[in-house]
């Protein structure tokens, strides 16, 4: 993520990893925090937590849990590609933008290849142009196509344009890896299951999302093949994203999926955005940016007034082209912190 804003301001749309622990979770992880028990993952909190996945999932996945999303992501790819391999995501993608190369590091150096698409969508005639675009040995050989969901810009896939994407893999002898940092508000946001948003339209692995949630520390992997997960734990391993008192990742996730929490907390994050948005429509001078379908507004503003909040102590990014502000809704905020905000830029453009 490019530099935040310096003030602090207790009210903020920075992102949902500013977010503390959610009462679920934060319980889960004190009810763990019992006596001793085996370290390393053979404890029941995390037989309990990978076999809650499975059910909710409906099927009989390889579960894992790494620190945070960036080992997710960078670990999975590198486990689905050989160094000589190459990744098609979207040139918006968090693992091209945002992982400070890790996917390449991870994997000794597998390319990523970026595809356009409208409103942070891969294009499948965008992805097909670069898997047959090339064939020889001077090209890195495409293994993998990448995708967010919900995307960087706060919108979602079907389950028709995922099976378009998936099928196009399987045509080329591509895996399919989902980033979903924000699987959860994607979830709620559609009428679908998990099964049917993930492995049944085509996905081969999942890294589903817990910090931005509302856990403290914690992403899992799911490998809905689980052919593809072998020695995947050496991998995680190695890459010291083995933690030893794996309970408290575990326990936590445990407490979201038991709870229903990691649902309630996705879908107040998106109603929260929705109200924003409907907020910001009022107001002539702002320009909404992408079709509004998760927990994330993103808003074109004149410089003049993006200053001024940031002066009034406001934290969001502004990394969408010049003027294109991103304010993120977390399971914690308020309408009292929508309007507050809302409040400020109407007085601000009053000025
Ligand atoms: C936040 C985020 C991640 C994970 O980031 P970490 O800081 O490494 O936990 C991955 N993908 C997307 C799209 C994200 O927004």
């Amino acid at each position: 993520m490019p530099t935040a804003p310096p003030p602090h301001h207790p009210l903020q749309f920075a992102s949902d990893n500013y977010s503390g622990i959610c009462p679920e979770a934060l319980d889960y992880l004190l009810k763990a925090n019992q006596g001793d028990v085996p370290a390393y993952g053979d404890d029941e909190w995390t037989q309990k937590a990978a076999d809650k996945f499975r059910e909710t999932f409906e099927i009989d996945c390889e579960v894992f849990f790494v620190f945070n999303g960036t080992a997710a992501n960078s670990l999975t790819l590198a486990s689905l590609c050989q160094s000589y391999h190459s990744v098609i995501c979207h040139e918006l993608a968090h693992v091209e933008t945002d992982e400070c190369g890790a996917p390449e590091f991870a994997s000794n150096g597998s390319k990523l290849l970026l595809a356009k698409g409208d409103n942070g969508k891969l294009d499948p005639v965008d992805v097909e142009r670069l898997i047959s675009k090339r064939t020889d040995i001077h090209y890195p050989k495409p293994k993998v196509i990448s995708l967010t969901q919900a995307t960087e810009v706060g919108t979602l896939y079907s389950t028709d344009e995922l099976a378009a994407l998936s099928d196009l893999a399987r045509h080329h002898g591509l895996k399919v890896h989902m980033d979903g940092a924000r699987f959860a508000n994607a979830l709620v946001a559609s009428d679908k299951t998990p099964a049917e948003l993930t492995w049944q339209a085509g996905i081969d692995v999942l890294c589903c999302c817990g910090t931005k949630n509302g856990m403290g520390i914690g992403e899992a992997i799911l490998f809905f093949d689980r052919a593809l997960a072998e020695d995947f734990a050496y991998r995680c391993k190695q890459a010291g994203q083995l933690c030893s008192k794996m309970r408290f990742i575990s326990a936590p996730w445990l407490g979201l999926l038991e709870t229903g929490a990691w649902l309630r907390n996705a879908d107040h994050a998106n109603r929260m955005a929705a109200y924003l948005e409907q907020q910001l429509r009022q107001i002539p001078e702002l320009n909404i940016l992408f079709p509004r379908q998760a927990n994330g507004v993103f808003v074109q503003m004149p410089q003049a007034l993006t200053e001024e909040l940031y002066r009034r102590g406001w934290q969001f990014y502004t990394f969408i082209g010049s003027d294109g502000a991103r304010l993120m809704c977390a399971w914690n905020t308020t309408t009292a912190a929508i309007d507050a905000l809302v409040g400020d830029i109407k007085q601000a453009l009053a000025q």
